[in-house]
């Protein structure tokens, strides 16, 4: 995936890799179906409920009470623009989504008969699991669901809450039809092997290939995104045709909504560059011309000045097998001021941490120039973006606009800050050593952890000096080279966070952070990261390798002083810091020799440490750590649910307040979202 950041394995624990409902159609009323809601609050609880597969998190946005009335005013509109196209991505995965779920709702809002039976139960959960995927086949393996219930049970169901189903939407539920939105395998015809409402059903890979070439100019060097917008239909006669998305085509009661509100938005636009963009999307949707498209991204990829961006329109094309057409997706986002702050006083003190960091001298950089990036928080996530989320977005995706104007990317701050937590209390409470060490993370861990990705980003991988005549990394160290470098940031990080420096600069208030930090780095590296390796396997990936040597080099270096225990009890291993001093200076010799070894172009050390430390596992702790997790039960996938954002007016309607909580729960979001602006049912 080359535009989007997925949280998976080999992000876990580097999340931010930059080296990588409202309430009712009326803007003007309080939240009415939800009964409950839960405020923003300091001891936010991120993880929510568990079905399927699923574990579903929450988020806050921080930062909405640093904007002005006016920028607030521009992210309620642009999250009105958002969910107002939901219905499309229903559509655009399969034709009969929305008409089942139509039917599975009005089962949940109407049926009142026996709800504490397994099959209730069953029938909830593949309800949840249709609203999470946006359809009937899952979000990631694109398989369509096997519901546990009869087709008796859900005919009783439907006829007991006076519920129409068409029969064909009916039998797809239960029967082999339809089996993978997405089909890769080229044995057979990709179109006719996908479920996906970007074709026809009859559609055939030929027809498109034939399509295509009297309609794609391979030489233009400026091509538009060929089919971005437009589900392709062929006539009784044969004749293949385009139906496009836009204002008076198709999908036209959902988009005409949506440029209703990004109307309202370009009115209150931070300044000209943003405000150009977001009248040529406009313009875009109502005309259905892929070259407005273009020009909105050219300027969208420069308009960089204001604090809210947003990403809008058919963006990614992983739902189509031909690789072409865009599913609808909104994510919102707010520039995020605290990360920006640390980033800041990070890069101007980049001189000090390479001048008192422990590498030798001679590969100090005497005018070292910190490295920042963009993070946002995320305000409202819509279609394709939720309730599943990418962590990072890198966009447009039009390779010669990159090239001539630029792209931007982000990593969703808020987002990674609930993936962190969706391990929920009960990794930490299982493999931390003692009380002390549970309630340090509690207290400490989340400021530690984005700490560290900071420093790692901005001083890490900014430091050191590569000696003169040495080629660069990739060709010294080769296939060892990222996971070095990797290590090598991971430990400036780690270095510097028990260095009172921090304090002074504010950005924490004691050194407990720090310790928190290292307590978290030793309790994954050494364990609880082999969760996610399948039994008998080597680490791989770059950034599990990487923690592993850090961790077990600086465990074995220690060991004649005890600075970190291995304690066994009760059968179980864990792993129990006695001195945070001398553990920092450990990290400080590992990080000189990983510098020597880059500033020299040492392939055969390199090699040495990888092999030595980060490439086997202990297989006795491994299996340890598989069975110690899979008791806590979590589930392998993630979804969002979205904030609410509320207008409040005055008696003349002017917005006066823009107000945010937190949903019900999922089931109340998602019934919301449909009545409040179901489009297309
Ligand atoms: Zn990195």
């Amino acid at each position: 995936m080359k535009h989007k950041l997925i949280y998976t394995t080999a992000i876990a624990g580097l999340l931010l890799a930059s080296c990588g409902e409202t309430a009712s159609t009326d803007e003007s009323v309080v939240a009415t179906d939800s009964t409950t809601v839960v405020e923003q609050t300091e001891n936010f609880n991120y993880v929510d409920e568990t079905f399927g597969d699923i574990q579903m998190l929450r988020y806050q946005i921080n930062g909405f009470d640093n904007l002005s009335l006016k920028q607030q005013k521009l992210v309620y509109y642009l999250y009105e623009a958002g969910v107002s196209g939901r219905d499309m991505i229903w559509d655009q995965n399969y034709r009969h989504n929305l008409s089942i779920r139509t039917a599975l709702e009005s089962i949940v809002n109407k049926y009142n008969g026996d709800k504490t039976s397994q099959d209730w139960a069953d029938f909830m959960e593949y309800t949840k699991r249709v609203w999470f995927s946006n359809g009937i086949h899952h979000h990631y393996s694109m398989e369509k669901f096997k519901p546990s219930f009869s087709k008796d049970y859900l005919a009783s169901l439907l006829k007991e809450s006076n519920t129409e189903l068409i029969t064909e939407a009916f039998d797809v539920i239960f029967n082999d039809k339809d089996s993978k939105r997405v089909s890769l395998d080229e044995s057979k015809d990709l179109l006719l092997g996908s479920a996906t409402n970007f074709y026809q059903a009859d559609i055939t890979e030929a027809d498109f290939e034939k399509y295509y070439a009297s309609v794609i100019d391979k030489s233009d060097s400026r091509p538009v995104e060929h089919g971005l917008n437009s589900k392709l239909v062929k006539a009784e006669d044969g004749t293949v045709s385009e139906m496009v998305y836009k204002v008076g085509g198709l999908y036209n009661n959902a988009i005409v909504e949506v440029v209703k509100w990004l109307e309202l938005a370009q009115g209150v636009a931070e300044n000209d560059e943003q405000g150009k963009a977001l009248g040529l999307l406009v313009e875009y949707y109502k005309t259905g011309d892929l070259k407005k498209w273009s020009e909105f991204n050219i300027v969208w990829s420069q308009a960089t000045k204001g604090d809210i961006d947003y990403i809008q329109g058919f963006v990614e094309v992983y739902g189509d097998p031909m690789g072409m057409r865009g599913s609808y997706e909104s994510i919102v986002q707010i520039k995020d001021f605290e990360a920006s702050g640390r980033m800041k006083t990070l890069a101007d003190n980049v001189q000090w941490f390479e001048d008192n960091s422990s590498i030798m001298d001679a590969h100090k950089k005497p005018n070292v120039v910190g490295v920042t990036y963009n993070v946002v928080n995320v305000a409202g996530e819509a279609g394709d973006s939720s309730p599943s989320t990418p962590i990072g977005v890198n966009l447009p995706n039009s390779d010669w606009i990159r090239t001539v104007h630029g792209s931007k990317a982000v990593s969703l701050g808020n987002i990674v800050e609930a993936y962190s937590q969706s391990g929920g209390e009960g990794m930490l409470e299982e493999f931390a050593h003692d009380q002390e060490e549970i309630d340090r993370a509690k207290a400490h861990g989340e400021l530690a952890s984005k700490l560290h990705t900071a420093m790692h980003e901005v001083i890490g991988h900014a430091s050191g000096l590569i000696n003169e005549g040495v080629g660069t990394p990739k060709e010294t160290l080769k296939n060892f080279s990222s996971t070095l470098e990797e290590a090598r940031a991971d430990l400036v990080a780690l270095y510097f966070l028990m260095d009172t420096k921090l304090v002074d600069l504010g950005l924490m208030e004691s050194l407990e952070v720090g310790k928190a930090e290292y307590d978290s780095y030793i309790r994954n590296g050494m364990m609880a990261q082999m969760r996610r390796l399948e039994p008998g396997a080597n680490l791989e990936e770059a950034h599990m390798r990487n923690r592993q040597i850090v961790a077990s080099w600086a465990f074995e270096k220690g060991t004649k002083e005890n600075v970190i225990e291995k304690v066994e009890r009760d059968g179980k291993t864990y792993f129990e810091i006695h001195d945070y001093v001398k553990l920092k200076a450990i990290f400080g010799d590992l990080l000189m020799l990983i510098q020597r070894i880059k500033s020299e172009g040492d392939y055969e050390a390199g090699k040495a440490l990888v092999y030595g430390y980060g490439v086997y596992v202990d297989k006795a702790i491994h299996a340890q750590v598989i069975t110690r997790s899979e008791v806590l039960n979590i589930p392998p996938y993630n979804g969002m649910l979205n904030p609410i954002l509320t207008a409040v007016k005055d008696e003349e309607g002017n917005i006066t307040t823009i107000t945010v909580v937190q949903p019900e729960n999922f089931e109340s979001q998602m019934l919301g979202y449909s009545k409040n602006y179901g489009f297309l049912k």
